[in-house]
């Protein structure tokens, strides 16, 4: 290159890309901070911002208006235990033995939990200098080499399971003998006291006590959290906190009692929202806002059978436990100031997909094995296409449907937990664009897509090896 081509080189290049970089502003830097908030069981339905009537969710509203809310994102089953397998790996839950049709999730009593094998999210980055916390409930095995902080985290303050387990069945028939409880049965859910669940609050691999009390919970998470940002304010740090609410037995500090029309679940949403707008703040006054990516989204669809007390799923059918959207679409929104483009994804998009995203996002190596997992990354920043074409919906170990573009065809439906399992010889199909409450089969309309989603099976199928289930173990 000459003198005089190396002047031009400077003006032509250089100078634009200057400027590029001062209209970014401080934004991007190579490895953003990346926060996951986490809720446990909370519906499509169940902000504000995706049309709830009653419940009030104006930090999460806020966090969509300046960020991303995407509008068909999905979890990797519609159960705790596989959901987050998927979301800490990458990998269909049957890739890990994280699944089963027998045992859903992982009990206290389980033995199984995920293997050392698995390179988990956190472990990704922290071999790429991360800072590693979690807050909140794990779900993927509470003996020792299963807990967090031996699977990729530097520290972890939380419950290993969820928070209606070890139930102290003696306390709860007691309550339930209680003419005044509404319907006898089902008293301990209606008015919970801590005393009725003998879960363990840990710290590491230490029980700090049984019994926790649980009204307490969202908010000591959110202290947790926001002390984890502080002390990590200097270096690239991924934070994951998974709340415990709004799974039943609900919980909620004294501030937000019988403050929502919606009751007492109303109640722990709007702590929830409260806990999201105090992260939002911390990582504002902090300085962090511009260089942290923040997602929040929830394991699972809303616990229908639990009516008042759980969520609503919105337009979508069904919920928690089952395969029709209602299950496993989950409210889901992307934050990340000046980095992120504004807008509302009606794409796809899955938990499964964060773990690439975030290599890609921050320069980690991604983990040397299949992953069902797609880079998001061009969505969230550039608004392009998501590469996610199709999702493969799971009960345990069997597949019941597959997303392919705007249709998904369902080979077997059951709502979470009804005797109504309904094997269908011809699928039934349903156009989710024009449909998305799968009330109107079209399968004798499109045998084509039929046959196409009936390939994208086989080919699926075909790629599977047999794992040791993890979940039976016990
Ligand atoms: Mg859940």
């Amino acid at each position: 290159m000459t003198k005089t081509n190396n002047h031009l080189f400077f003006q032509t290049l250089i100078v634009p890309m200057l400027l590029m970089t001062a209209l970014a502003g401080n934004a991007r830097t190579a490895k953003p901070n990346i926060v996951i908030i986490f809720a446990d069981d909370m519906g499509y339905g169940d902000m504000s911002c995706n049309g709830h009537p009653t419940i009030r969710t104006p930090n999460l509203d806020r966090m969509a208006a300046e960020g991303q809310k995407w509008t068909s994102f999905y979890v990797a089953a519609s159960v705790c235990t596989p959901s987050r397998a998927g979301l800490m790996t990458g990998r269909l839950p049957v890739r890990t033995g994280m699944c089963s049709g027998k045992r859903r999730v992982l009990f206290p009593d389980s033995k199984g939990g995920i293997q050392s094998s698995e390179t988990t999210l956190p472990e990704m980055l922290k071999a790429n200098g991360y800072a590693t916390g979690m807050v909140g409930k794990w779900h993927l095995g509470h003996l020792p080499q299963y807990l967090p902080v031996n699977n990729g985290f530097d520290s972890w303050y939380g419950i290993p399971y969820s928070n209606d387990m070890d139930a102290n069945s003696t306390k709860i028939k007691e309550v339930n003998k209680n003419k005044h409880n509404p319907g006898n049965k089902g008293g301990h859910w209606y008015h919970p006291k801590r005393e009725y669940w003998d879960v363990p609050l840990m710290e590491g691999e230490k029980i700090l006590e049984r019994s926790p009390d649980q009204e307490q919970l969202t908010k000591n998470y959110t202290g947790r959290a926001i002390e984890f940002i502080r002390a990590n304010k200097s270096k690239p740090f991924f934070l994951y906190l998974a709340h415990s609410m709004p799974h039943v037995p609900l919980f909620r500090s004294d501030k937000f009692k019988d403050i929502s029309t919606a009751g007492l679940y109303g109640d722990v949403i709007e702590e929830i929202d409260w806990s999201v707008g105090q992260i939002m703040q911390t990582l504002r006054d902090q300085g962090l806002a511009e260089n942290t990516l923040v997602i929040f989204t929830s394991d699972n669809g809303p616990w229908i059978r639990f009516k008042t007390l759980g969520g609503i799923a919105g337009p979508l059918r069904g919920g928690k436990g089952s395969t029709w959207e209602g299950g496993m679409r989950e409210p889901s929104i992307f934050w990340w100031p000046s980095s992120i483009k504004p807008g509302i994804i009606h794409e796809m998009g899955s938990t499964l997909d964060i773990i690439a995203t975030a290599a890609s996002l921050t320069g980690a190596k991604l983990p040397e094995t299949q992953l069902d997992s797609y880079d998001l990354s061009g969505t969230l920043l550039k608004g392009e296409p998501s590469p996610r074409k199709e999702m493969i919906y799971y009960r345990g170990t069997e597949i019941y449907a597959i997303r392919s573009g705007s249709f998904k065809a369902h080979y077997k439906t059951k709502l979470g937990y009804k005797n109504d399992l309904e094997e269908h010889k011809t699928p039934l199909l349903f156009n989710l664009d024009m449909d998305p409450g799968e009330n109107y089969n079209v399968a004798k309309d499109h045998p084509d897509v039929i046959a196409r989603i009936e390939k994208l099976r086989t080919q699926h199928e075909a790629g599977l090896t047999p794992v040791e289930n993890q979940l039976e173990k016990r």
